[in-house]
């Protein structure tokens, strides 16, 4: 395909999508009918039905018996851990595999124009970013997110919080499935604000934003202490009533979906012609300048709080003026003392 039909590529090599990226027209006023029902299907397509969907396998070939899982043993603890950990491993590396070993769209709709395996880079383990993403991944972040499993599909087995079914409660169960994705995105942009906090940024978050071009490793690349925020949205289904399918949904919104947002490609090529969005501009923009776009902007949370970054030149001059603000308040505070 040719990506300069879309977007436009710098003298460094850098591709970026044509015109502003935009918010959801979800949560606008006045509300914008026509753009809402021509976004609905992306809500959708392919991403959300397709974690919807390992959701409902997940449940049918993975977790046992709920009288099994009444009970904490280590063998079916495993058996998830080491299924979490296979998925993981195919799904992200899907992407890596296809985008950045093969290469096989090369630089086509790619944000930077760098492939990060091509440095080394000290700030990560074994200077190498893939190794540092995946050491991570697989030792503190696929851990706590079965931990959380575990911990809530015994909770649901051993009758400690009300588990609705989708035989009785059809309408609330789907209502409440159509909400998880805004939920997560309002737990990540509320826990992602506190971590830039900059005692936290030190101590936690800098570790995720040493991937300054991020790739599919990035993606739960963090500091344990993160990964233990990041996927505590799923507590949500310890809190109101719901059905242990929905919780791993929760589940896999974050824990799959996180890669979603560190392509580092905006389109994924699946034909000569065709290719899937990623969407991913709105969290590279984060990567790259840090301090804009901490939500994804599926609710227009950085609107509202004046982080938002839209992609264009009027978004660059925002985001500066607003860094100038902040030195001068800065400055003020340090001759007052
Ligand atoms: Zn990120
Ligand atoms: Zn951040």
């Amino acid at each position: 395909m040719d990506d300069l039909r879309y977007g436009k590529r710098n003298r460094r090599g850098d591709w970026a999508p044509e015109g502003r990226i935009t918010t959801a027209p979800v949560f606008t006023l006045p509300p914008k009918p026509l753009a809402f029902l021509k976004w609905l299907p992306q809500y959708f397509l392919p991403w959300n039905v397709l974690f919807a969907a390992s959701a409902v396998g997940y449940w049918h070939a993975v977790a046992p018996a709920p009288d099994v899982m009444a009970t904490l043993h280590w063998s079916w603890i495993l058996r998830l851990f080491l299924v979490n950990c296979a998925a993981v491993f195919l799904f992200y590396g899907a992407f890596e595999l296809r985008l950045y070993i093969l290469r096989t769209q090369g630089n086509r709709f790619k944000y930077n124009a760098r492939f990060p395996s091509d440095q080394k880079n000290p700030a990560f383990l074994f200077n190498s970013q893939n190794a540092d993403g995946m050491i991570r991944t697989f030792c503190t972040a696929v851990p706590i997110w079965t931990a959380y499993e575990v911990g809530i599909l015994h909770a649901y087995a051993s009758g400690l919080v009300p588990w609705l079914t989708f035989a009785d409660n059809p309408w609330y169960l789907f209502g409440l499935a159509l909400v998880l994705p805004i939920f997560h995105e309002a737990h990540f942009f509320a826990i992602h604000r506190l971590i830039h906090w900059a005692p936290l940024y030190r101590w936690i978050h800098s570790v995720h934003h040493n991937s300054v071009n991020p790739s599919p490793w990035s993606s739960l690349s963090m500091h344990p202490a993160e990964q233990f925020l990041y996927f505590s949205t799923a507590l949500l289904h310890l809190v109101v009533p719901s059905n242990p399918i929905l919780a791993i949904y929760q589940l896999h919104l974050a824990g799959f979906g996180a890669v979603v947002g560190h392509i580092g490609f905006d389109k994924i090529e699946v034909g000569r012609e065709t290719a899937v969005d990623s969407h991913a501009y709105t969290h590279y923009l984060h990567h790259k300048y840090f301090e804009v776009n901490y939500g994804d902007g599926l609710v227009p949370f950085d609107r509202w709080f004046g982080t938002w970054h839209d992609g264009t030149a009027d978004g660059e001059a925002r985001m500066q003026a607003r860094y100038e603000k902040r030195k001068a308040r800065a400055n003020a505070a340090e001759t007052t003392k």
